[in-house]
Parts: structure tokens; sequence; C-alpha cells
């Protein structure tokens, strides 16, 4: 048997992040970009008003407190070119974002004043600068706006678009074709007859791949047939950055993918020291990665979890590939087996102060069990039994479902 950390690191020894291509910016939220993104011109563009108002010259207003009257010489909105110069005495009307004319060294918000429009009674001091954006005062000509390696998020789109561009270079998403195998599995909302098995699997690793950021091409239940699995991972191989299977990789008769996998060459199978998720594989189908997983759909997801999570998150360039363990309070005592990482489900609460309960038992089935959880609870190989009120390490899963 593999220790998980090592089996991770020779499956991800094999796994490189894919060629930078250009990325429509909205496609590219969550990848990383791959070149420094840099500001084209100020931001602002120019100086503009913080405010509907008059655009005046505070040394109009020398002499303090009274009101003073102003003639008014010009109207501009946002999106107003060069005004007319304000010369002493005068004051043009201006809204947010419009630029502000020259001589004019401040505004006055709307509110100050009594609106007119030929002339305007203004009845504050203004200072120098007042309800003025200056040019360049959020980012100057030539700054750095988002450094290469970020993460495409919300906030940096906004910025990226107001740098004037509408592709980016990113890490693509990979394309990741997820197939379930096993002769006994039907799609759900076909005929069930007594023996065969609704196929979750596929949805499961669809839905996973596409919230890790891949590309996901799904394909429904292939049977534990030589000659169906081999069709089937050449037509979609073609068109591949990664193959995830489940199914077919244990010791029994019909484990097609192993047989398959095994004839062709280029796949390892392993035993790997952890509970569920023991029989798996990983290597080359036509030069495209393949990753493949145990049936079981828990087995499934914390293999997911551990082994293609990362693989996907290595492609995509990701400096982080693993989702950060936390400790929390196991309120529950369970055991784990010798030898071997238990990955339990466990149902999270609470922010500081975590507290995990142990959910759907260990066995590898129980789906119900997987969809209360909101975490996974790893218990070291060397540990047997955990107490309730010790502490454990938990992967807390629940950001994904805030998405
Ligand atoms: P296998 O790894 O092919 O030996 O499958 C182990 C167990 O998982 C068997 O009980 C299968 O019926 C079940 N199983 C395999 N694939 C799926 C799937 N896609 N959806 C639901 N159950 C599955
Ligand atoms: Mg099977």
């Amino acid at each position: 048997m593999i220790s998980v950390d090592d089996y991770r690191a020779r499956m991800l020894a094999g796994i490189s992040p894919l060629p930078p291509t250009t990325t429509p910016l909205l496609n590219s939220l969550g990848l990383v970009v791959t070149e420094d993104i840099v500001t084209s011109r100020p931001m602002p563009g120019f100086d503009n008003s913080s405010m509907d108002g008059y655009a005046v010259r505070s040394s109009d207003f020398v002499g303090g407190a009274g009101e003073v009257v102003l003639t008014v010489v010009d109207d501009l909105a946002a999106g107003a070119g060069i005004g007319v110069t304000i010369t002493p005495g005068c004051a043009a009307r201006i809204m947010t974002g419009a630029p502000v004319p020259a001589g004019a060294d401040c505004v006055v918000p709307i509110e100050e004043t009594d609106g007119g429009a030929s002339t305007v009674t203004i009845r504050a001091t203004p200072t120098p600068g007042a309800y003025i954006r200056l040019a360049g005062e959020d980012l100057p000509h030539g700054s750095l706006a988002v450094p290469r390696g970020s993460i495409v998020t919300t906030r940096n789109l906004a910025l990226i678009a107001s740098c004037d561009l509408s592709a980016i270079k990113t890490r693509p998403r990979p394309r990741v074709v997820v197939m379930s195998t096993g002769s006994e599995l039907v799609a759900p909302g076909d005929a069930v007859a007594f023996g065969q098995v609704v196929d979750c699997n596929s949805y499961l690793l669809a839905a996973a791949a596409a919230e890790a950021g891949a590309a996901v091409t799904r394909i429904g239940p292939v049977n534990d047939s030589f000659d169906e699995f081999t069709a089937a991972l050449e037509q979609h191989a073609a068109n591949a950055d990664l193959i995830i299977t489940s199914g077919g990789v244990s010791m029994g008769a019909y484990d097609t993918v192993k047989e398959v996998l095994t004839a062709r060459g280029g796949v390892e199978f392993l035993k790997v020291a952890m509970n569920p998720g023991m029989p798996q594989g990983f290597g080359r189908v036509d030069g495209v990665p393949i990753i493949t997983l145990p049936g079981n759909p828990v087995s499934t997801y914390v293999s997911f979890e551990a082994f293609v999570r990362p693989a996907i998150r290595k492609m995509l360039g990701h400096a982080a590939l693993l989702r950060p363990e936390r400790t929390a309070t196991i309120t529950e005592s369970i055991t784990s087996p010798s030898g071997k990482r238990q990955f339990a489900r466990g149902t999270l609460t609470g922010g500081d102060r975590l507290e995990v309960a142990p959910v759907g038992g260990q066995g590898s089935h129980v789906i119900g069990g997987l969809s209360r959880a909101n975490c996974i609870i790893v218990i070291p190989e060397t540990v047997t039994e955990v107490r309730a009120g010790s502490s454990v390490s938990i992967i807390d899963l629940r950001a994904d479902d805030d998405e």
C-alpha cells in the first residue's frame, strides 16, 4: 500500500499547468491570470466631479461667509468634452463624473445652492479641490493593476474591464471528461429493474469538477465491456485534458477499467492507505492524463477531493492545490482503521469554535450521509479511536455550498 501523500505526489508529478490562452473577460472568473495587467491610462482618466453641483473658482469666495452669485456659463453632464473655461465670477453646472472645466478648482454640491440655470446663488465657502476626483488618484497610468498569478475575482474583474481589456491571458479551464462505468448502472429517469443501480457518480463528479473550475463533459454509464469501454475512452480522449472514471478498479471480475488500462499500459493501479477509496489508478491514455476512481459513491467523492481536485487545480495554475485543514471538536467518538487515513464525513457547526458530528456511518455506499455532510473529518493513519470532545482535523467544504 502507498500513503495518500505519496500517491498524490506521484499522480500530480504527471500533471502540468495548461498553456495560457486568451480568455474573454467574463469567462475568466476564477481563473489564474498569466500576464501582468497594467493600467492603459490614469484612473480616473481626468479630473471630474464627485457631486452634482457647480464647478467654481475658490478665489471667488474669499472673505468668508455670505452668499455669492455667479453667472452660469456651461452645463456639463457626465461624458461632456472640454467645457468653457471658467473665469472670475462664473460657474458651470456640473454632474457627477463630468470633467471639471479649466479655471474651476472646486465643486459646490447642488444642495448648497439655489440650483439656478443662468445665475446661481451659492451659500457655502468652498475650499480648493473640494469634490474633485483627481486624474490618476485611484491608479496612475502604467501601474500594476492585477499581477500575473492572481485569481480573477468579481472585484478584480471590475478593475480589468476598467483597464480597457475585454479578454486576458489566463490558464484555461481543463476539459475534463467524467465517465461512470458499470453494467448495473442506469441513468436517472430510466426504468430501473431489480438489481440495477442508478448512476449518481457521473453527476457527482461532473458537479465537483465544475466547482473546481473544469469545463466538464459527462458521459452516462458505460457497460463493463472491454470493447465498449475502450471505444468510449478513445472517443473522448481526443477532446480531453483529463479523464476521470468511476468504478471497475477493484479486485473482482468485471473490473473493466482496470482490465482495459492494464492491457493498454500507461496506467498504474495501486492500493492507497485510505478509507474509503483504497483502489486507485492514474496514468495516461493516448497522452491524456486519466485518474480512475473506485465506484462506491462516497469513495468516489472522497477520492475526488483527495486527488482529482488537486490535479484540476494544478492544471488551472493554482498555487494552493489542497483545501486547508482546520481543527474542530468532535461530538461523538469514532473508530478508524489502523494504518489508513480515514476520511469520515461530518456536519460542521460554529465559526471560530468549530464542532463536528460524524454523519452517515463509515459505509462507502451511504449517499444520504454524504448529502448531509459539509466537511471531511481526517483521521491520521496512526489513530484508531477518537473520543468525543477531542480535537480532530477537518476539511471545511462549506465555501463551495455558498457559491
Ligand atoms: P465498483 O467500483 O465498480 O466495484 O463499484 C462498487 C460499488 O459502487 C457497486 O455497488 C456499484 O454498483 C457502485 N457504483 C459504481 N458506480 C456507480 C455509480 N456511477 N453510481 C452509483 N453507484 C455506483
Ligand atoms: Mg463496477
